[in-house]
């Protein structure tokens, strides 16, 4: 009898560490994975090349790591949907690939929210070319500052107040001091502005962190201005604050206010809300038994609040272990278990020795809480990548 073909959509957390515990099970299975490049990158430490701290291929290895070739192919190509009738991938280049069983962790996209121009001229942080853009745009602002002296060109502004941007602000305050040494730039030129929507910065921390956080980012320089962003142009930004329209001259805006699941899942026809598909209980999608969904592109209710877990690599690592087992019951006519999510604690990078975060209820600051955001990443890069990769890739500055 034909063997039956597994086909796993996406090396990120989810789908590399799917593929890693599938394989250490042996499913009486072929097994794909299909990833648009070559290369597994961290998505939780996109925010070091963006603002330049931390060189693209720190945070990157190969997929061929994980992959044992006895039981797994792996397909370099860009997924464009799933056709769920024929039980095909469809993709950009190759032939489409058919699957008995399929898991999607094809990760987040960033989310427009409609506003007028972000797609056009906002910057974001989402995958290894965007951060290299980011990077090069604000080197090359400074750099063409010397030529015209433009305000707009030493002006760095973020929308959105949430971890990603907190992170993002973190390194590049802290990259500060070398570019304007670099660039011959007074530090009182250079503007770093955020601004969201809410006063309350930094929802999932309590006040305690979330002001530890704002305090040492204000310290460093930032100002946080509090308006929704309206229209985003080349050189500017529009945010409204009650009726009142307002605009910063920018050369430079990143858009960090929210994100959303792969569009593969909107046009895979699932039904979704912002990408996410509200998944059973054992991680399969309703009416498509032969179909699990992980990491961003999943909705996870948590049954405390009722409201959906937010996505975090460390929620598609352990959806991955669930995945990994129900891929294999599926195979062999088992029943599948349902996932259980065990919150472990969040750690909020502020650059170089300074985080902030709860870990095991309690709360961390400073310079502990950056040796445990380390710890945290470098476990995360045994668990997918393996010891070697840790040691390869892994955060051992642990000195002050
Ligand atoms: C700057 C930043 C910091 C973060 N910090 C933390 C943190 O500290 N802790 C935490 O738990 N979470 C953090 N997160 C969130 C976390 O990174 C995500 O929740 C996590 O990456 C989701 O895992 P995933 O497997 O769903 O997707 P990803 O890990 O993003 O992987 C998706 C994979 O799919 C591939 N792919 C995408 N589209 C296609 C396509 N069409 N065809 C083929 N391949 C495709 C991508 O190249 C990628 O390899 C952070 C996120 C950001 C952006």
């Amino acid at each position: 009898m034909k063997k039956k073909r597994i086909v796993i959509l996406g090396a990120g957390y989810g789908g590399l560490r799917t593929l890693k515990k599938l394989q250490e099970l042996r499913p009486n299975a072929e097994i794909v994975i299909i990833n648009k490049n070559d290369y597994h990158y961290e998505t939780t430490s996109l925010h070091e090349v963006a603002a330049g701290t931390t060189e693209a291929q720190k945070i990157c290895y190969p997929v061929s790591c994980v992959i044992d070739p006895d039981q797994t192919t792996f397909i370099q190509d860009t997924v464009v949907r799933v056709d769920r009738k024929e039980k095909q991938v469809i993709l950009q280049k190759g032939v489409p690939v058919s699957y008995d069983y399929l898991l999607i962790g094809l990760g987040f996209e960033s989310e427009s929210f409609g506003i007028q121009g972000i797609r056009e001229y906002a910057l974001a942080i989402s995958d290894i070319p965007s951060v290299e853009r980011i990077r090069r745009h604000i080197e090359n602002q400074f750099a063409r500052w010397k030529e015209d002296h433009k305000e707009e060109r030493l002006t760095i502004v973020v929308g959105g107040a949430g971890f990603t941007s907190f992170e993002f602000l973190g390194e590049l305050t802290h990259r500060l001091p070398a570019l304007i040494h670099r660039y011959h730039i007074l530090k009182h030129q250079v503007r770093i502005i955020c601004i969201e929507s809410s006063p309350d910065v930094l929802p999932m921390f309590d006040r305690t962190l979330a002001n530890y956080g704002t305090s040492k980012l204000k310290r460093r320089g930032v100002r946080f201005v509090v308006g929704r962003v309206n229209r985003v142009m080349p050189n500017h930004v529009y945010y409204k604050n009650g009726d009142e329209l307002k605009v910063i001259q920018t050369g430079t805006f990143v858009w960090s206010g929210g994100v959303r699941g792969s569009s593969v899942i909107e046009a895979s026809g699932f039904r979704q809300q912002r990408g996410r598909v509200r998944v059973k209980a054992d991680l399969t999608v309703p009416g498509n038994p032969d179909i699990l969904i992980i990491g961003d592109c999943s909705a996870v209710i948590d049954p405390e609040s009722g409201s959906p877990y937010p996505t975090t690599a460390q929620i598609a690592m352990q959806q991955a272990d669930c995945a990994a087992y129900n891929l294999k019951a599926l195979v062999d006519g088992n029943p599948l278990k349902p996932f259980v999510y065990k919150w472990k604690g969040t750690v909020c990078s502020l650059g170089r020795n300074d985080a902030m975060g709860q870990v095991m209820g309690k709360n961390l600051k400073g310079y502990p809480a950056s040796i445990m955001k380390k710890v945290i990443d470098n476990r995360s890069l045994v668990k997918i990548g393996g010891v070697e990769t840790m040691l390869r890739k892994g955060m051992f500055g642990f000195t002050r």
